[in-house]
């Protein structure tokens, strides 16, 4: 077998690995690490439990967050959470504005496999009016130069839903693009 080739890009590496099995990956600081193509398949079968209606909303296009069911507390989660983590009251689901704003974001150069085709591929944590926590979801459809904070954004979903979270990403919110109903 010959000895593997050595790549600094982890990209590179990746290549190399589909096509020979093997390759080394040396860091920054030159320290060499043997990199083998070692394929594993799991089927999991996963309940979403009380989480349900979310995903099930996200197929239909809604995007549901939780509201504190206790008058005095009334705390919105932009998640799902079956228990307000202010005063432990029940909460009950409600549908988010399907449009909000960028709190914070990331640009992710290594991902999990879903992801690798999209890699490098944007993070942000929307927030959203009357919300009291944030959604960690994908933004597509701009390069990381171009995002801020407070940058407007809205939601798209996956004509084809597959009851994950990643049936859900945002975009840049079109300029002049008229409000949408912040129900349903
Ligand atoms: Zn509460």
């Amino acid at each position: 077998m010959p000895a593997p080739k050595r790549f600094s890009k982890f990209r590179e590496v990746q290549a190399e690995i589909e096509k020979n099995g093997s390759a080394l990956f040396v860091d920054k600081e030159g320290v060499e690490s043997l990199i083998v193509h070692s394929p594993y398949s799991i089927h999991y079968i996963h309940s979403y439990a009380e989480d349900s209606p979310f995903f099930l909303g996200l197929a239909e296009g809604r995007l549901r967050g939780s509201r504190c069911t206790n008058p005095e507390c009334a705390f919105v989660y932009a998640t799902p959470r079956s228990h307000c983590m202010v005063c432990g009251e029940a909460t009950a689901w409600m549908d988010l504005p399907k449009e909000g704003r960028i709190h914070s974001w990331t640009t992710c150069h290594f991902g999990s496999e879903a992801f690798l085709k999209e890699t490098p591929y944007n993070l942000a944590m929307v927030e959203f009016e009357g919300a009291g926590s944030l959604l960690l979801v994908r933004l597509k459809d701009c390069v990381e130069s171009e995002i801020f904070i407070g940058m407007p954004v809205e939601a798209r979903f996956d004509p084809n839903p597959k009851f994950s979270i990643t049936d859900v990403w945002f975009v840049p919110k079109a300029a002049g693009s008229p409000a949408k109903s912040r129900r349903g």
